[in-house]
């Protein structure tokens, strides 16, 4: 018989503690899921406690001194094994992990959670009433701390940094600056030229379509596309998500419109593709954090790739169009799917990010990344943002938001999040998407035939096999790199849109 050598135990002890960090973790998502779903509003105050008392002791053992002293001890360990080798892996995220959370003193983490709760409620309330002046102090006070959390890790080159690291770790803000200023060089000619072209009819989206029937109709697509029921379930929830409690168990949630066929659609697609990422992760990584995505940005991109790149096709509806005809006959008896194509693929310059179009989105991404920036610098005040806001809308997209609820209060982030970090990881999804799809049609030139036919399989098997099965092993620069052969570019994206919207637009 095989008896473990010390070093082994120590890492089998590493890997328990980390473990149980993950059941506490999969426990508050799970009691965060009911909440969203389920649970009765007068669940509330308690449900916001549980979930507190649940992070504060996974945050203890997360900064639990002895294992900062097992992830000393496992150096020499960890230097032996190849570097993409679970054990590894796991000793460098868990230190990274731990230095990270080493760096904010738990005092600071409670008060930021318990201000950002409050503020979410104020700001439900006061955007549907349009009540900037009601947010403000609460903003203000978001911004302190916002740089407070920031000054916790010195040594930075801009404040947004350390902010940007917790969420797409590996890129930095000027990292971004730089890619954002090349890419909106190349949208704002291109949203001009489709302003100028003529316009495209999306009536056939906006009849009436029993909700239940879209729903049903939704079920069945993802069920073809290779989402596995099995191991997931879907819900509906006033705004969508995706979470996993497991690789085994990873949830999607839906949300449907009588009179919208767009967002039932393509917001299921979407989340499942956040899903099919996280379904696929390698059995063995199961219950340690190597369980998860990389980064915002690379599981934004599996999702975009799914909804855009693959369910916004011409292909994909050749195939699916006669299933949604079929349920919806008498509204889209008369619709051809060509007709049907453009309407899935209006551009048009909307104040609303989460309704824009491929090729608007971005833009809004940057003007909140800009304004994000330009707060935590002290070159902007919160009392001066709603203009700032509105100008940037009418200087970048030509349009002017009616009022602060479809203006500076339409998203939820600075609400309940920080201000700075929030947002970049959706320009990242949207350019790895197009880099990682375009290295997929290098390989399998027949993926598009595939998918006319409604056989998924040869591009969710690459993606599983390049992308979901590592899990967090590589950061996502090292996985581009690794899968595409190049770092991250604008320029598969820009290629993208160029060539669809041309097309679609006559350009
Ligand atoms: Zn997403």
């Amino acid at each position: 018989m095989q008896t473990l050598s010390k070093i082994d135990l120590k890492f089998e002890e590493l890997k328990s503690r980390l473990g149980q960090i993950e059941d506490l973790e999969a426990a508050s998502d799970l009691l965060h899921w009911d909440q969203a779903t389920y649970m009765p509003a007068g669940g509330a105050p308690a449900r916001g406690r549980q979930i507190a008392t649940l992070r504060q002791i996974s945050h203890q053992k997360l900064t639990d001194p002895e294992l900062g002293q097992l992830l000393e001890d496992l150096r020499d360990y960890e230097k032996k094994m190849p570097y993409d080798s679970p054990e590894a892996s796991l000793i460098r995220l868990a230190r990274r992990n731990y230095q990270q959370s080493m760096q904010v003193p738990a005092a600071f983490m409670a008060e930021l959670s318990l201000h950002q709760a409050e503020t979410y409620e104020i700001w439900a309330k006061a955007r549907s009433e349009n009540d900037f002046a009601a947010v403000r102090p609460y903003l203000e006070k978001t911004l302190d701390l916002s740089r407070e959390l920031a000054n916790f890790f010195p040594g930075y080159d801009r404040i947004t940094d350390p902010l940007i690291a917790y969420s797409d770790y590996g890129t930095n803000t000027t990292t971004l600056l730089q890619l954002f200023r090349q890419l909106r060089r190349q949208l704002i000619p291109l949203i001009e030229a489709i302003a100028a072209a003529s316009p495209v009819d999306d009536g056939a989206l906006h009849q009436n379509f029993d909700e239940d029937v879209q729903i049903q109709f939704c079920r069945r697509a993802i069920a073809r596309l290779g989402y596995d029921f099995q191991r997931g379930r879907q819900d509906q929830s006033p705004h969508p998500f995706t979470i996993g409690f497991s690789i085994n168990d990873v949830r999607l949630t839906t949300r449907t419109y009588a009179d919208d066929l767009n967002q039932g659609l393509f917001s299921t697609f979407h989340e499942m593709g956040h899903a099919l990422y996280e379904q696929g992760i390698a059995q063995e990584l199961e219950g340690t954090p190597l369980a998860g995505g990389i980064s915002a940005g690379m599981h934004e991109a599996q999702a975009r790739l799914w909804e855009n790149q693959v369910a916004r096709s011409r292909a994909f509806w050749e195939y699916f169009y006669p299933w949604l005809k079929g349920v919806f006959l008498r509204q889209l008896g008369q619709i051809s799917v060509n007709k049907f194509y453009q309407a899935i693929n209006k551009v048009s310059r909307s104040p609303i990010r989460t309704d824009a179009d491929e090729v608007t989105y971005n833009l809004h991404v940057m003007i909140r990344f800009d304004l994000e920036l330009e707060m935590l610098e002290g070159r902007l005040s919160i009392r001066d943002l709603p203009e700032a806001w509105n100008e940037r809308y009418r200087s970048d997209l030509g349009i002017v938001p009616r009022n602060h609820s479809e203006g500076v209060m339409q998203d939820v982030h600075w609400y309940s999040g920080t201000i700075g970090g929030m947002f970049q990881g959706y320009t990242l999804g949207n350019l790895i998407s197009a880099q990682l799809y375009e290295t997929a049609l290098k390989t399998h030139p027949e993926i598009p035939v595939d998918i006319e036919r409604g056989n998924f399989k040869s591009l969710h098997q690459w993606l599983k096999e390049n992308i979901y099965r590592h899990g967090r092993k590589y950061t996502a620069n090292e996985l581009l790199q690794k899968v595409t052969g190049t770092p991250l570019s604008i320029d598969p994206f820009v290629r993208y849109i160029r060539s669809k919207f041309g097309e679609l637009y006559r350009l």
